[in-house]
């Protein structure tokens, strides 16, 4: 499997990270992590020691349900069943070094254990429109992070959309579609709850 994941997509956190140069007219930005990446069933995550500066970025998270190549926007709901929320870690210090060098930031994003996923739950379960939904995230009790699917630039089945025309997708892909306003860095002992409305789907700590 791999894991497909949208940078960008939430006016007020590109805002936050200044990236000014981004129209949202332009298509979405696409990155992978590897599956070597996952981090499942409330397992800690442990700071890696070649950054001192690891942000947590809440993001919905879409399993893929079917194969498809070149879906049309239009169907691209039909690929899907299940949403979590999840983690994309990222090594900030990293990235801001390989952006400044114009390299890709792949390292800072892809390392092991950077993409937490809570547990699935089927797109229905909540009795409104997928794009109703709100989730959020947690750290030590406080709330660092809210986002509103509908707030998103790119939708869930644009981004299916447009990914399906380089990448073949495959039952068990999953797509983390960006991440709202409010990252933060994450410090040793640091406990992380995330939500879709109000149900507790990821509760996992820092070590
Ligand atoms: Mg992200």
């Amino acid at each position: 499997m791999k894991i497909i994941c949208v940078g960008l997509n939430y006016k007020l956190h590109n805002k936050e990270m200044n990236s000014s140069l981004y129209e949202e007219d332009n298509d979405p930005i696409l990155f992978m992590k590897p599956e070597s990446a996952l981090l499942k069933e409330g397992n800690p995550f442990f700071i890696p020691d070649f950054s001192s500066e690891i942000h947590y970025e809440v993001e919905l998270v879409v399993k893929l349900s079917r194969v498809g190549k070149n879906i049309a926007e239009r169907f691209a709901h039909r690929y899907y069943d299940e949403i979590t929320v999840g983690i994309d870690f990222t090594a900030r210090d990293l990235q801001r070094k390989q952006k400044e060098r114009g390299f890709p930031w792949e390292i800072s994003k892809a390392f092991d254990n950077s993409a937490v996923v809570g547990d699935f739950v089927s797109k229905d379960k909540y009795l409104k429109p997928l794009n109703d939904l709100s989730f959020s995230l947690l750290k030590n009790e406080e709330i660092v992070q809210q986002g509103e699917v509908s707030d998103m630039i790119h939708p869930i089945d644009k981004i299916i959309a447009y990914a399906s025309r380089f990448y073949t997708l495959k039952v068990g892909d999953l797509i983390y579609t960006g991440t709202p306003a409010g990252v933060g860095r994450v410090d040793i002992n640091d406990h992380l709850i995330g939500f879709i409305e109000n149900e507790k789907l990821l509760d996992f700590y820092i070590k």
